[in-house]
């Protein structure tokens, strides 16, 4: 039998949704059809845990087996410009093996600490996906362990561990000629503005991002484009800062310092702060960043979760562009009529991207973080609303908040149909659930 832990509890990142449950970190992939079987003989469910970087429960079963793929971890030679890397590889291993020959994973989120296989069955996207999509566009091979079936299927792209075991996969990677990006700041006033230099930049640049001050009415915000750069950091492993916050803080106890500055109105100044001091060097010459610093902004403070002492909410909605500005005029309209505005905001551009139960549409995501607190469980669900009647959809990697209903409504003419004719054939057992997949109404 594959190696088995004691019951265990966890959690995923906004740490607000836990379950106990059997945690097997199988070797092989014999090791992992005997635990579908051991689930078989038991009644119980099994699901895909990565590094438990979602938001909710997609990874988790309660008191059902959890399989981690950790033991899958070989990151293969580079052929073709392309990686044959396990599941449990993580980003982070990932980029360090290979900028140092001169590549760059094509898509990555804005953590690294993501395995490959939570990466995939989620469909990531990064920064760039208004320009090359989302991560299933550049995977061209995934080995795939079910209970009805084994072999090579793309199937699993964006499948939430519900059609089986990602083992392996062949990522398409991207070359560079420095670790460096070469980054341009705006500080846009509106959410007009935001959007115009979205339109504005994307034919020049590889990445886009804008954060958005939701305290401010008009939505100001700093907004970042990025280009390659062919000159700048050495093609390395370590392109971090590891320096101490100001001098003195250790960057993993940062979030204490955070914890003690989150109350709603310390971050209405926050956010004012974080606007006029980027306001006053935007504009200003284009700035160099590595690529790990520009795409990983966040993992230079870890633990910062930890700063929302009663989980972390995030609702990230994804609206068509003809939409997009009037809708999250409308989320940010709601948030203050609830008198609960998201502490950070993020605005990014997107192209549609295939996959089963899509969520990416030819138009712009919004981000937007809450620390838990009551009256906020309605709010995001009036907000769903508003992203539905846009024709907007949602991403269930950052989901803990839908109804089913609303979940169904959002998705395109015949995606629930297609994801049960899948079902059907990986797992027509329905072994393989979620706390989110049975919330969800999707198993
Ligand atoms: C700070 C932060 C920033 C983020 N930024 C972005 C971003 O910019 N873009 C973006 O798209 N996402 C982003 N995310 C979300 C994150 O990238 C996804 O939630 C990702 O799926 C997490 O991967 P994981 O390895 O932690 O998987 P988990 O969260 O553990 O699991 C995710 C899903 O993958 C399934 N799964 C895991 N392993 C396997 C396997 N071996 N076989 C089959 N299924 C499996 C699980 O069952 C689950 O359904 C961010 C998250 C955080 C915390």
């Amino acid at each position: 039998m594959p190696q088995q832990s004691q019951i265990e509890y966890f959690h995923g990142f906004g740490q607000s949704t836990g379950a106990d449950a059997y945690v097997f970190a199988p070797e092989t992939p014999e090791q992992i059809l005997e635990v579908f079987e051991l689930a078989r003989s038991l009644g119980k469910s099994v699901s895909f845990a990565g590094a438990r970087r979602s938001y909710g429960s997609p990874m988790m079963t309660s008191e059902g087996l959890v399989i981690s793929l950790r033991n899958f971890d070989t990151i293969g030679p580079i052929e073709d410009d392309s990686v044959l890397v396990g599941g449990g590889v993580t980003l982070s291993q990932l980029w360090q093996a290979v900028a140092p020959l001169g590549y760059w994973p094509n898509v990555v989120s804005g953590t690294s600490k993501i395995t490959v296989a939570g990466a995939i069955a989620m469909n990531i996207h990064g920064k760039n996906a208004f320009k090359l999509g989302n991560i299933g566009e550049h995977v061209s091979e995934i080995s795939l362990v079910s209970p009805a079936q084994q072999g090579r299927d793309l199937d699993a792209i964006g499948s939430m561990g519900l059609f089986g075991a990602i083992v392996s996969a062949r990522l398409d990677l991207q070359r560079i000629e420095s670790a460096s990006v070469s980054v341009t700041a705006r500080a846009p006033r509106t959410w007009g503005e935001h959007l115009q230099l979205f339109d504005e930049f994307a034919s020049q640049s590889d990445y886009m991002v804008s954060w958005v001050d939701l305290h401010h009415r008009a939505g100001r915000g700093l907004f970042h484009a990025a280009e390659y750069s062919n000159s700048g950091s050495p093609l390395t492993a370590r392109q971090s800062r590891e320096s101490p916050l100001f001098g003195v803080v250790p960057r993993d106890q940062a979030w204490l310092m955070l914890k003690a500055l989150n109350n709603p109105a310390l971050t209405k100044g926050l956010n004012a702060a974080k606007y006029l001091s980027g306001k006053i060097l935007a504009g200003n010459k284009a700035h160099a960043q590595t690529l790990a610093e520009f795409n990983f902004l966040l993992d230079a403070l870890p633990g910062w979760e930890r700063a929302y002492a009663n989980g972390l909410v995030q609702f990230q909605a994804f609206v068509p562009s003809e939409r997009a500005e009037s809708v999250f005029v409308e989320l940010q309209d709601l948030q203050f009529r609830h008198r609960i505005v998201s502490s950070l905001g993020v605005l990014k551009k997107h192209r549609a991207s295939p996959q089963v139960l899509p969520y990416a549409v030819y138009g712009y995501s919004l981000a937007l973080d809450f620390g838990k607190t009551r009256g906020l469980e309605l709010l995001c669900q009036e907000m769903a609303e508003a992203v539905i009647a846009g024709g907007g959809r949602f991403y269930l990697a950052k989901d803990s908040t839908l109804t089913a209903d609303q979940y169904q409504r959002s998705l395109p003419d015949g995606a629930f149909a297609e994801f049960r004719q899948l079902k059907q054939k990986y797992d027509p057992e329905n072994i393989l659930q979620s706390i989110q997949s049975r919330h969800l109404g999707l198993t």
